[in-house]
C-alpha cells in the first residue's frame, strides 16, 4: 500500500469492525454523498471515510492512518473552498457527531465536532441564547471555529473561538485530550486560529449570551451609481458604532428576491446586510446614521427572529455551485480601492458571484491579542472576491476575474490573509494567515504532530 492507496482487505474489513460508525468505500450506498463539499469544483474520490459517531472512533480512525501512513483529511462542514476537507486517502467524517446540548443555567453549549451553525443555533435560541457563528447555517462548527470564525455577533462577543472555553482533541498517536485555559493551554492556544493542524477537534464548550429571540434585521440596498459614497460612509459607520452593530455588506446582482422593481434585477448592487445584537430599538437608534444616508433603493429593516436572520444568507450561498475565492484585510476603504472595486464590478462575471466586506474591531480588536494564535485583530474588515458559477467550461473565465481583481486590488491591503478563506493554490501565503503567530505554531506542530498527519489543512509544516 501506498501513502494514498488502499489498505489490504483483512485491515479494512478489521478497521470497519472496531468503528461503531459506517466505513464507506467507493461504490457503497452513501459515498457519494460523503465525499459531496460545498464548493462543486471538489470532485476527489478517497478510497475510505469513516463517518465517525464520536471520539472512540475517531482514535481508532486516526490510529489506523498514524499506522499505515495513511493519507487523512477530517470532514467537518465540508464548507472550506480549497476542498480540504477531503484527499484520496481515508476521510474522517465527523457529520454524524452533530449533537448540541445547551445549558441554560451556566450558559454553555457543548457542540459535537459535525455539527453545523443551524444547529447550534436552533438549540441556544431555544433558551435566547446565542455565540458568535458564520453567516451561513450550512457551514461546519469545526473548522470555522478553529481558523478564527468571523460572524455578525464577533464585534459584541469575539471570534467564535474566543467563546470557546475547552474542547476534547485526538492527537496524532490516536488519544483523546482536553484543552483548555488549565490543560494543554499550548495546544488550546494553537486549535484557536492554527486550524486543524494539531489534532481532531472532537467537540467544542461555547460561552453563551442573550440574543433576541428577536433581533433588528438591517437590510438596505443601492444602485450601482452610488456604491462609492456609501461604502466610504459604511467605512465611517463601522469605524464609530457601538459594539452591538455587525453588519456586511456585499455587492450582488439584484434578483426578484428582494421584492425590487424589474428594473432592477439583473443590475449591480451594493447591500448591507447588518444585526443589532440587544433591544431592538437600540437597534434603531444605533443603524439610524447608516439608514438615513443616500438614497436606497429598498430598506427592508425589520425585527426577525435571530434563527430566520442567520438563514437569510443560505440561497445566496447555496452547495452545489462551482466556486473560487480571493481575500484580503484591509484598513480602511480608500479612494483607490473604491475605484478599483468600481472598475470589477459592472457587470458581475455571473448571477451567484459576489464580492463581500465583514467589518471586524468592537471586541474582536478588544480581546488579548496573545491569548489565541488568530493575528489579525486589528484589521479593520475582510474584503472577498467570491465568484460561483455552474458551468465547468466557465472555470478559466471566473478564476481570471478573481485573480485579475485581488491583484488590482493588492496596493490598497493590509498584511495577512484570513486562513478560512485560502483557496488550494494559496499555499505561499501560508505564513501571511498565520502572522507573527507562525514560528511558534511550527514549535507547537512539532511537539504534537511531527509527522505531519494533520495536512490536509492550511499547513503548517514540522520542518518549515
Ligand atoms: C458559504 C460559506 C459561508 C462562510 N461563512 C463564514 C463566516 O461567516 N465566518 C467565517 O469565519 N468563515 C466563514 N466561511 C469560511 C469557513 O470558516 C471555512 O470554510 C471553514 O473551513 C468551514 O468549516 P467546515 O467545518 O465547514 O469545513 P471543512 O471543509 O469540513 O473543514 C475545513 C478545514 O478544517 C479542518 N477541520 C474540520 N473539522 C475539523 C476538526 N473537528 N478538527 C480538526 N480539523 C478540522 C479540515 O480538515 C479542513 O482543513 C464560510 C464558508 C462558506 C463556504
Amino acid at each position: 500500500m501506498n501513502s494514498s492507496g488502499r489498505p489490504d482487505d483483512s485491515a479494512v474489513e478489521s478497521f470497519d469492525d472496531s468503528l461503531r460508525g459506517e466505513l464507506l468505500q467507493p461504490g457503497d450506498a452513501g459515498y457519494d454523498e460523503a465525499r459531496t463539499v460545498w464548493n462543486a469544483m471538489i470532485d476527489e474520490e478517497p478510497s475510505l471515510v469513516a463517518r465517525c459517531t464520536g471520539a472512540a472512533d475517531v482514535c481508532i480512525a486516526v490510529s489506523f492512518a498514524q499506522d499505515r501512513d495513511l493519507r487523512l483529511a477530517v470532514k467537518g462542514g465540508g464548507h472550506n473552498v480549497a476542498g480540504n476537507a477531503l484527499c484520496d486517502g481515508l476521510v474522517i467524517d465527523l457529520s454524524p457527531m452533530d449533537g448540541v446540548r445547551v445549558d441554560p443555567e451556566a450558559r454553555i453549549a457543548r457542540v459535537g465536532a459535525g455539527a453545523t451553525w443551524g444547529d447550534v443555533d436552533h438549540e441556544t435560541q431555544a433558551f435566547g441564547l446565542a455565540t458568535t457563528g458564520g453567516i451561513v447555517t450550512t457551514t461546519g462548527v469545526a473548522g470555522l471555529t478553529l481558523g478564527g470564525g468571523l460572524g455578525y455577533l464577533a464585534r459584541k462577543f469575539g471570534l467564535a473561538h474566543d467563546n470557546l472555553r475547552s474542547m476534547d482533541v485526538v492527537t496524532a498517536e490516536g488519544e483523546l485530550v482536553h484543552a483548555s485555559p488549565e490543560e494543554n493551554p499550548d495546544l488550546f492556544w494553537g486549535m484557536r486560529g492554527g486550524g486543524g493542524n494539531f489534532g481532531v477537534a472532537t467537540s467544542f464548550e461555547f460561552d453563551l449570551h442573550e440574543v433576541g429571540p428577536e433581533i433588528l434585521n438591517v437590510r438596505l440596498l443601492y444602485p450601482y451609481e452610488a456604491i462609492p459614497e456609501t461604502l466610504q460612509f459604511y467605512d465611517e459607520f463601522m469605524s464609530n458604532a457601538p459594539n452591538g452593530v455587525g453588519c456586511y455588506a456585499a455587492i450582488l446582482q439584484g434578483s426578484p428576491e428582494y421584492g425590487l422593481p424589474e428594473r432592477f434585477h439583473g443590475e449591480t448592487l451594493l447591500a448591507f446586510r447588518g444585526l443589532y445584537a440587544g433591544d431592538v430599538a437600540d437597534g434603531k437608534d444605533a443603524f439610524r446614521p447608516l439608514r438615513e444616508f443616500g438614497d436606497p433603493i429598498a430598506d427592508l429593516t425589520k425585527p426577525v427572529p435571530y434563527t430566520v436572520y442567520q438563514q437569510q444568507a443560505d440561497d445566496l450561498y447555496c452547495e452545489g455551485h462551482r466556486n473560487y475565492w480571493k481575500s484580503n484585510f484591509y484598513d480602511e476603504i480608500s479612494d483607490g480601492f473604491v475605484e478599483t472595486v468600481m472598475d470589477h464590478t459592472d457587470p458581475l462575471p455571473s448571477p451567484y458571484s459576489t464580492v463581500f466586506f465583514e467589518w471586524m474591531g468592537g471586541a474582536i480588536a478588544e480581546a488579548d491579542a496573545d491569548a489565541t494564535a488568530f493575528p489579525h485583530r486589528d484589521r479593520s474588515f475582510a474584503f472577498t472576491v467570491a465568484p460561483k458559477w455552474t458551468d465547468p467550461a466557465r472555470d478559466g473565465e471566473h478564476i481570471a476575474w478573481a485573480k485579475m481583481f485581488h491583484e488590482a486590488l493588492e496596493p490598497y491591503a493590509a498584511d495577512g490573509v484570513y486562513v478560512n478563506y485560502m483557496d488550494d493554490d494559496e499555499d505561499e501565503r501560508i505564513p501571511d494567515a498565520y502572522g507573527d503567530r507562525y514560528d511558534r505554531l511550527v514549535d507547537l506542530k512539532r511537539e504534537w504532530d511531527p509527522d505531519n498527519l494533520f495536512r490536509s489543512n492550511q499547513n503548517i509544516s514540522p520542518t518549515a
